[in-house]
Formats: C-alpha cells, sequence, structure tokens
C-alpha cells in the first residue's frame, strides 16, 4: 500500500520563507507584518492542496501589496464623479507631486529668507484669496463639518443661530447638520416649514441672542413643487452675519451646475462667511474651508478650538496645488462630453471581444448637485465581470445595472483608459 505524501510535511516552515532572501527585501520595504500574513496565508493554502508547497514564496510575494498600506487603488467606473466610498476626489498629478515636497521636512511654518518662524498655511491662504473673488480671509480644517463647527464655536457657542426647517440637513453615516452645530453649545432656532420659509420668518426670530443666520445647501437632496427659499442678499439686511453652508467648495460658479452655489456668488450676495469641503467639487483633499470677511476669519482662526481643528502639512500642499495648479481630475470629469466619453468606449470596446458601447447617466455623487445627471458612455459586460473586475489589481468598480456590468468612463482618467482596459482582460468571470 502506497501513501499520498502528507502535503502538511512539505510545507517550508514560516521562518525559512522569511529568510529567503525576495521575501527579506520584501520585509525591509512592507515591514514584517503584513509580509508575514501573506506567508502564513499562503501557508495555509500549500497545506490545504490548493497550490504546490514549493510555490509559497512566489505566492505569499504575489499576494502583498506594492506599498505598504491595505488600501487599494480603484478604478471609478461607476459613473458617480464623486464616490463617498472610494475617498470623493482624486488629486490632480499637481497635487500628487506636492504630497511628495511636504511628505519630507519643508517649510511649512519657517520663512527661509530671514530663517525666522512663518505663518503656517499662508502659501495655502494666498492661492484659495486669489482663486475666491470677494474674499478676505480664508482659514482651513480638517472637512466642511469642522468649518461649520468651528464658526458655530467661534460664534454661537450659548447663543442662537437662525436656520430655516428645510435647510435641516443629514449629511451621510447618520451625521446631521443640527446635532452637528448644537454640539458646539449654540442652539438653532428654526424658522420656516420643510418646503417654504420667508424673510419675515427670520425678521422674526433674530434678536439680541442671535450669533448669526445660517443657511445650509441641501446638497444631497432636491425639494420641488411649492417651496421658496429666502437668499443671503435678503439676509443680509437682518443685522446679523449671514453664514452659508454651501457644502460643494465650487470657488466660483461652474456653468454646468447652475444650481449649485459657489463661494464668490455667496459673498458677493452678501454672505459674511462661507464654509465648504476641499474633497467635493473643488476636487483636492479631504479639508474644510472657511472663507469671506476678514475680520470674521481672522476670529475664527484664533479661536482656541482652531488649533484642534489644524490640517497637516500633507493637506496645506495639496489643497494649494489644486487651487493653483491645472484643473483637478474632478473638474475633467464634468467637463467630458457624451460624444467624448463615447468615441472613448468605442476604443475601448474594439479592443475588448464581448464588451459593448451604450449610453450612460452618470451624476456628481455625494459632493453636490442633487438631480443633475451628465449624459456619458460606457462599456457592457456580462453581469459576472463585477466581481472579477472588484477583484483586480486595481480593482475595477462598475454599476451593475439591468443583468449588466457597466463601466462608465465619466470619472475614469483618459490617462487610465488603457489600464482599464487590462483589468476588463485580465478578469476571469
Ligand atoms: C458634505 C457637506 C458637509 C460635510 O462636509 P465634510 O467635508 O464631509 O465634512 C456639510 N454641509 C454640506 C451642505 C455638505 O454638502
Amino acid at each position: 500500500m502506497t501513501h499520498a505524501p502528507d502535503p502538511r510535511r512539505a510545507v517550508p516552515r514560516t521562518d525559512v520563507v522569511l529568510a529567503e532572501p525576495r521575501i527579506a527585501e520584501a520585509v525591509a520595504r512592507l515591514g514584517r507584518s503584513l509580509v508575514k500574513g501573506a506567508v502564513v496565508a499562503a501557508q495555509q493554502r500549500a497545506r490545504q492542496g490548493e497550490i504546490p508547497p514549493g510555490t509559497v514564496a512566489d505566492q505569499a510575494l504575489a499576494a502583498l501589496p506594492r506599498v505598504a498600506t491595505r488600501l487599494r487603488p480603484v478604478l471609478n467606473a461607476t459613473g458617480v464623479v464623486l464616490h463617498t466610498n472610494l475617498g470623493r476626489a482624486p488629486l490632480s498629478a499637481a497635487a500628487r507631486e506636492a504630497l511628495t515636497v511636504a511628505a519630507g521636512t519643508c517649510d511649512v511654518e519657517l520663512d527661509l529668507a530671514t530663517g525666522a518662524r512663518g505663518r503656517r498655511g499662508a502659501e495655502m491662504v494666498e492661492a484659495l484669496l486669489a482663486a475666491t473673488p470677494g474674499a478676505g480671509g480664508a482659514h482651513v480644517v480638517n472637512n466642511g463639518a469642522a468649518a461649520l463647527a468651528l464658526v458655530a464655536a467661534t460664534f454661537a457657542a450659548g447663543r442662537e443661530i437662525v436656520v430655516s426647517r428645510g435647510e435641516l440637513v443629514e449629511i451621510g453615516d447618520g451625521f446631521r447638520i443640527p446635532d452637528l452645530v448644537e454640539s458646539t453649545g449654540a442652539r438653532l432656532r428654526e424658522v420656516g416649514t420643510t418646503n417654504r420659509t420667508h424673510l419675515a420668518d427670520y425678521e422674526r426670530a433674530v434678536g439680541p441672542d442671535t450669533a448669526f443666520v445660517l443657511k445650509v445647501h441641501p446638497s444631497n437632496f432636491r425639494v420641488e413643487g411649492f417651496t421658496s427659499a429666502v437668499g443671503p442678499e435678503e439676509l443680509a439686511g437682518l443685522g446679523v452675519p449671514v453664514v452659508v453652508d454651501i457644502g460643494s467648495g465650487l470657488l466660483t460658479r461652474h456653468p454646468l451646475l447652475p444650481d449649485e452655489p459657489d463661494a464668490a456668488s455667496m459673498l458677493a450676495r452678501g454672505a459674511g462667511l462661507v464654509t465648504a469641503s476641499g474633497d467635493k467639487l473643488l476636487g483636492g483633499p479631504q479639508a474644510g474651508l472657511i472663507l469671506g470677511d476678514g475680520e470674521l476669519v481672522e476670529r475664527v482662526r484664533r479661536f482656541p478650538l482652531a488649533r484642534a481643528m489644524r490640517v497637516d502639512k500633507l493637506t496645506l500642499a495639496a489643497l494649494e496645488a489644486t487651487v493653483r495648479g491645472p484643473l483637478p481630475p474632478v473638474r475633467a470629469a464634468l467637463d467630458a462630453t457624451a460624444p467624448d466619453l463615447r468615441r472613448r468606449a468605442e476604443t475601448l470596446a474594439a479592443g475588448l471581444p464581448g464588451a459593448t458601447v451604450v449610453d450612460s447617466l452618470s451624476t456628481v455623487g455625494g459632493g453636490g448637485a442633487p438631480g443633475v445627471t451628465l449624459p456619458s458612455a460606457a462599456l457592457a459586460l456580462p453581469e459576472s465581470y463585477g466581481a472579477a473586475l472588484r477583484a483586480g489589481d486595481p480593482a475595477v468598480l462598475g454599476r451593475l445595472e439591468g443583468g449588466r456590468c457597466l463601466l462608465d468612463l465619466r470619472a475614469i482618467d483618459p490617462s487610465d483608459d488603457e489600464l482599464l482596459a487590462r483589468c476588463v482582460r485580465a478578469a476571469v468571470p
């Protein structure tokens, strides 16, 4: 009687695999824990007979990420330009290069001409002011929610903020603007109704205890029909500052998104301060912008809580490069025309047997412009490609629709088209 060799016997020991030169090099580059995890997983597969025991090191190496993070790059073929689950805005090449400068030691708080301490973020503030007509001051914090919270804490702790009932927005993941603002110790004085609020409603509510009137852009829903709202130009006459949370981070008007508020227009219409996100339609890193009247911004900047919301040098660098540099990918994605997208799709489909080109509708996504759809083009593949493409490297996230897997090209950078084609060819549905 013969016995098949026990596969467990042949599986090399962990310390032996870790001592292999290629594996040792990976440990030096990626750290021991990631590499050891991959080795242990490969040993496990070898014991179960899924792979030959002699290939444990190869399998472990193949499973390792290229850099020491388990975050995996994803090509966004969903047609949603700002996909919250994919980290919202991808950074421009200029912003990525700025990150590599900031990643080392840099003059973030040093005046190299004099050798004395410099003002942190001065270049970034200058860039924001140059790009936002009407802004006398700018301050940057960690995200849009922090921007609004800091403004509320600075001016309204123990006082009242007057806000329309139609603008009490839930921003996502269960977080709500009213709860956020009240957590700073400010009291909300709600006026009007869900669909209609008039100037007289605000007039009745504003009094000696009012710190400011707040307007919040309903950036993720739309109210249609019998509606009315009051603009900042009318609210500016009430004798208290008007703060507008525009959400999206557009600094100036975007012609394709006429209903999306921008900072310059809001300031021109009488807002004292505007708050916004950096990683939505502005197309930069996660950040919160506070723009507007120079004295109001200075009070925000000097308020103690500002120190707890301070952004790091990476954010400062990427934001400055986004504002000064060429149009970021988000803006290129918005501006792409349907015929351009269709041409790209046809070129791709010609090299991909089984793929067809279909019309698609893309959206702006979590960052703003609710209800706006942009005509686009997509590659259509069998539905089973959905999971196969998600498993690839880079992963590709498409949209499952009508029994097919659609790869919408709007949010794909044109320079990634060939990479997308390689991912489709490599996918095993
Ligand atoms: C997105 C959004 C926020 C929150 O901004 P974050 O950058 O996600 O913190 C606040 N207000 C409005 C109107 C928004 O659209």
